[in-house]
């Protein structure tokens, strides 16, 4: 029996998902105009369409990209670039993906200020807006965070911060799966998504641009995407995003109530393990994540353990897990290096099966207190 919950850092591909990529037949380049240069184009618009349906857009205001990391650049260095005004506003939890091209930003002389959070890891919508100012070009905020689960205030951001010239960029690759993802109803004016962590394939994402923002392009090139994103077009990718993301909304409300079933039975599970602290316990936060601490323990040893049984997860942001530094998002959150680094992050997702969860449950928390005992010799 295995058990993966490593599904923050990436999720298998759904059956549905599969099927709808070996369906497509068009091959050709969706810029030709022969016949078989028309049914890529069909099939690339029709994935176009289905994204901007899930998301209640339209269709002119998605944008196909390599995934949620260049989606992200795009979004912040293209809207600093054609903004008059230089500042940047974003908080201290973000992913890498967006504080390294705002620190590039910083770099060449513009204005950032990162906003802190609470212990939980939720920023506070006032510490945002105070950090507005006229001069402020762009407030980059995600929707929940990839490492603890918390939830932000996007919606109470983007609204307020409508008085000034300032765009809301939000990095919604964590949440898309597991909660409702609505640009206009969240008010932004960008929006990142990932087709790899919500069952799509891996080098697709999707930016939202509401009608009549304008960014300045990153690569240049032909008119693909128009203009905004120049190369030949993805179709394969494109239309395992959009079935991905219109059966993520279809079976939303299941996938949801199985998630947090599972993330509460983990939780319980691991309850008993002395000095275990729980982050982002108690505040809105994803139904998928739970990351804990135990104090003393090295989290990279209890990952490698723990694959050896046959269970796999993270000790943190998978994407950052290379670095034997404490995490930014725990270390934004207060809490102690020492701590920090008896990190685990386990991630359920909606394949995630009763089977799994048993053999986790069986496995985790006697690894973790024969770690303890092995230290306390
Ligand atoms: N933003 C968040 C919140 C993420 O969790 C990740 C991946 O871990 C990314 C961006 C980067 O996504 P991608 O792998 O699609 O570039």
């Amino acid at each position: 029996m295995s058990a993966y919950l490593d599904n923050a850092a990436t999720t298998r591909l759904h059956p549905e998902v599969r099927d709808a990529m070996v369906a497509v037949t068009a091959f050709a380049n969706p810029s030709s105009l022969h016949r078989l240069g028309r049914e890529a184009r069909d099939a690339l618009e029709a994935a176009r369409d289905e994204v901007a349906r899930v998301l209640r857009v339209d269709s002119g205001e998605i944008y196909f990209t390599s995934g949620a990391t260049e989606a992200n650049n795009l979004a912040i260095l293209g809207a600093a670039r054609a903004a008059d005004a230089a500042a940047i506003v974003t908080t201290a939890v973000e992913h890498s993906a967006v504080l390294e091209p705002c620190r590039h930003l910083r770099k060449r002389g513009r204005p950032l200020t990162i906003v802190d959070c609470d212990r939980d890891g939720r920023v506070a919508a006032d510490a945002v807006l105070e950090a507005v100012t006229e001069e402020t070009a762009l407030i980059s905020i995600m929707l929940a965070n990839n490492e603890v689960g918390t939830l932000q205030p996007v919606a109470e951001v983007a609204t307020a911060g409508r008085s000034g010239p300032a765009l809301v960029h939000c990095d919604a690759a964590q949440a898309s799966g597991k909660m409702s993802v609505r640009p206009r109803e969240l008010g932004v004016d960008l929006l990142t998504l990932s087709g790899h962590k919500m069952h799509g394939p891996r080098g697709v994402g999707v930016l939202y641009v509401r009608s009549g923002v304008v960014l300045e392009p990153l690569v240049h090139g032909g008119g693909h995407e128009r203009s905004l994103r120049p190369g030949t077009e993805n179709v394969i990718a494109a239309v395992g995003f959009a079935r991905a993301l219109a059966v993520a909304e279809r079976d939303l409300d299941e996938n949801r109530s199985r998630m947090s079933g599972f993330r509460a039975r983990l939780r319980e599970a691991v309850a008993g393990v002395p000095g275990l602290v729980c982050h982002a316990d108690g505040v809105p936060s994803l139904p998928s994540i739970l990351s804990f601490s135990v104090p003393g323990l090295l989290g990279d040893a209890l990952v490698v353990d723990l694959d050896m049984r046959d269970v796999q997860v993270s000790s943190g942001s998978a994407c950052e897990s290379r670095s034997v530094d404490p995490s930014h998002v725990l270390k934004a959150m207060a809490v102690p290096d020492d701590l920090a680094l008896g990190t685990l992050r386990l991630s359920v997702a909606a394949d995630t099966t009763e089977a799994e969860i048993e053999h986790a449950v069986g496995v985790v928390p006697e690894t973790i207190e024969r770690f303890l005992r092995l230290r306390a010799r």
